[in-house]
């Protein structure tokens, strides 16, 4: 695997990311929320997918929603000339220049981010956009609805163009609270009376199960990477959505253990019987979690009985460059057949839910040390 990623790479692990799948699950988006203009939500890499891969597949987005104006920049160097969205705003006031230069439009959360925008405003050269946040239960960022309505004048007066954002804490569950109705109630009962302008609700969660509370924008983040916001796969496959990330690996030894053996650090998987072992050149350290448990299924190519391929068990502590597998089922495994560990034949999200957390941490958390191929 030389040149990949422009690097000279030997050890055999690479992380594909498939655009097509992305422009087909925007495409899902828009079929589901075919009256709101859609922010593809990039930050973290786009969820570890790369800021490459995303412009190649979600060009067709309305717009990016993104944290750091390092990406923002990023995006403008690679020829985005569409909208861009700082979903926190700022987080110093000498950003504000760079901001307008860069054409973003921001969320604005809290009074000193209010504070900054007035005292620019002799300095506008051309709109700025506002996404002004609404603590409408969640409690994480957003003025309460005391504290909105008034945050809305000062910056309607001051000449920006506003639109209302909110964000769901439970539009992935069925009983939580709060609930998406009881954030909606609060949100429409807050902007009452203001100038009308355009809203952003929905996340992935609530474009896929609440499609009356979703507003002119919506913000999809975990659906375009076919990745299920509640970490139940079955929802993916409901939904029609394809995953983005292929993470693959290799055979690169072969154990035969005796009845009783025991593998890896902590010994924590032991032989029921005489078996074979697969050990993959896929560890913690390239971002699989650690917490995986026994029978977390990994894909191996051709290794069936019959040459097909077939879904193994983990077996044993996944270690920091290494994981080993149950070869029980599958005689035909050697070295270098080719292993999964997520993507289209194993479900990042039945990985995550093996070990204790949902597919987004996992996608995120892909290590830096290992290549990226876009096709
Ligand atoms: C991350 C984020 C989203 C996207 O959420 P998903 O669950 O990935 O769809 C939307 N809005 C805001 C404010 C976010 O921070």
């Amino acid at each position: 695997m030389v040149g990949l990623a422009n690097r000279l790479i030997n050890r055999p692990i690479l992380a594909t990311i498939h655009t097509e799948a992305l422009n087909h699950n925007l495409n899902r988006v828009r079929e589901l929320a075919p009256e709101s203009k859609t922010w593809s939500v990039i930050k973290a890499k786009a969820y570890g997918h790369t800021l490459q891969a995303a412009l190649q597949g979600l060009g067709s987005s309305d717009g990016f929603a993104l944290l750091d104006l390092e990406d923002a920049q990023w995006l403008r160097d690679n020829g985005w000339k569409g909208r861009i969205l700082l979903l926190e705003g700022l987080f110093h006031q000498d950003e504000l220049a760079i901001a307008q230069s860069l054409s973003c439009d921001l969320a604005v959360h809290c009074e000193s981010q209010v504070q900054w925008l007035e005292s620019f405003k002799g300095s506008l050269t051309k709109p700025l956009n506002i996404f002004l946040k609404m603590n409408s239960g969640m409690n994480r960022l957003g003025f309460t609805p005391a504290e909105y309505r008034t945050a809305f004048h000062r910056l309607h007066a001051a000449g920006y163009p506003m639109h209302h954002m909110t964000h769901f804490a439970n539009a992935d569950q069925i009983d939580g609270l709060p609930s998406v109705g009881g954030q909606v109630d609060c949100f429409n009962e807050t902007i009452e009376g203001l100038q009308p302008v355009p809203s952003s609700l929905g996340n992935s969660a609530a474009i896929l199960w609440h499609r009356n509370a979703l507003g002119d924008w919506v913000r999809p983040g975990i659906m375009l990477y076919g990745i299920s916001p509640t970490g139940v796969y079955a929802d993916i496959v409901r939904s029609d959505l394809q995953a983005v990330m292929q993470l693959r690996s290799e055979i690169i030894d072969i154990q035969n253990l005796k009845k009783g053996d025991h593998v890896g650090y902590g010994g924590r998987f032991q032989a029921p019987e005489d078996m074979r072992v697969g050990v993959v050149a896929c560890g913690y350290a390239d971002g699989y979690p650690r917490q995986a448990q026994d029978g977390t299924p990994l894909w191996v190519e051709g290794g069936g009985p019959d040459g097909e391929s077939i879904v193994c068990p983990l077996a044993g502590q996944v270690s920091m460059d290494m994981l080993t597998i149950d070869l029980r089922e599958a005689p035909n495994a050697k070295i270098g057949s080719i292993v999964e560990l997520w993507g289209s034949e194993v479900p990042v999200d039945d990985v995550a839910q093996m070990s204790g957390t949902i597919g987004y941490e996992l996608v995120c958390a892909l290590a830096p040390r290992v290549p990226v191929k876009i096709l």
